[in-house]
């Protein structure tokens, strides 16, 4: 018990004040907006929002993999601690020393497994380079290893999918092979960014039933995007609610759905179907589901005031001409002018 709290007490990942801009030649775009937020060894931290509100863009900046055809400005910090318990600013390091921590300590799978395997290559090759690139072994280890780790995520036939070629395989097995790819050098951190939108629901409970059973092998965290409060609801410890590029409300899992603080989360939660099917049992009515009114604001044209504003049903004159500042504590926390009772 010692043991956890003391991990607990040091985060793994220490995120503060991340910004990422696009540079475009008629101005700037802030696409995420101050991103702050701790993730703990073994935690799993769900970043939610709806698309567009920077979830993949805060994971592809803390990986350094932003699209090479368009100019980026990063600011902040990202400290993350190696495994030798050595500290270093991802935002910062040199292209050699966040290859070598890529693929090795950091790792990330996406939403379409399609678009990320090389199509040319098998299987095994693909795992294999990985092991090869960051262990410095022979051939032969490194397709050990790669089969090792196609075993540890349950693909039928491992052997032989070694040799296989990614368009041979189903959606859920190419999503397993991405997870082995990631998994493969162990680790200390994992980006799992919307792992099964594409997949059915019963791969996608399969899937999400793996990624926790390595998680409790190995002890690895994960920072999972997504936009469904469903999977954070099972899978997630913490939660960071995104909009409009920024984190708008943080808190654990359970006082998040328990009490949600911010106007946007409120609304969030009220479009589940499950809660609008209690509610419509309880008042005896047709299940009506909700959505939230208005569109998310233009990156462009964001104004001094709260991004929410348009949408928001308790908006305040002092919401359209100042940014609203955090209240709460660890805990629970969210920016909203609203006077807070935790
Ligand atoms: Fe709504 Fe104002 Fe809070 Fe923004 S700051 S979420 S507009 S009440």
């Amino acid at each position: 018990m010692n043991c956890v709290n003391a991990m607990m007490t040091t985060p793994l990942l220490q995120v503060r004040d991340l910004t990422t801009t696009l540079v475009q030649r008629d101005g700037m775009v802030p696409l995420v907006r101050g991103v702050s937020f701790d993730l703990h060894a073994g935690q799993t931290l769900a970043l939610v929002g709806e698309s567009g509100s920077g979830k993949s863009l805060t994971a592809l900046s803390l990986m350094r993999l932003l699209a090479r055809n368009a100019q980026w400005q990063c600011g902040g910090q990202a400290i993350f601690t190696d495994a030798s318990g050595q500290t270093c600013d991802l935002l910062q390091l040199d292209n050699a020393h966040m290859r070598r921590l890529r693929g090795h300590q950091l790792a990330m799978i996406f939403q379409e497994p399609m678009t990320c395997l090389n199509p040319l290559l098998t299987v095994g090759e693909q795992i294999a380079e990985s092991v090869r690139l960051h262990w410095g072994v022979n051939k032969v280890a490194a397709r050990q290893r790669a089969l090792q780790a196609l075993e540890q995520v349950e693909i039928p036939a491992a052997r032989q999918r070694l040799d296989e070629y990614p368009h041979q395989l189903s959606g859920g097995m190419r999503q397993r092979v991405m997870i082995a790819m990631a998994m493969v050098c162990e680790p200390k951190v994992l980006i799992a960014d919307e792992p099964t939108t594409a997949l059915d629901v019963t791969i996608q409970a399969q899937i999400l039933a793996l990624m926790s059973r390595l998680q409790r092998d190995t002890g690895m965290s994960i920072l999972f995007i997504t936009h469904n409060l469903g999977v954070v609801a099972h899978h997630a410890e913490r939660v960071a609610v995104m909009y409009a590029g920024q984190v708008v409300e943080q808190s654990g899992v359970h006082a998040l759905f328990a009490q949600p603080a911010h106007p946007y989360t409120r609304s969030l939660l009220a479009c589940l179907p499950g809660r609008a099917r209690q509610l419509s049992l309880r008042e005896g009515h047709r299940m009506v589901l909700q959505d939230i009114p208005g569109q998310a604001p233009n990156m462009n044209r964001l104004g001094s005031g709260c991004s929410f504003a348009e949408r928001c049903a308790s908006r305040m004159a002092l919401c359209d001409v100042q940014a609203p500042v955090w209240q709460g504590d660890d805990a629970h926390a969210r920016a909203c002018h609203l006077e807070y009772r935790p």
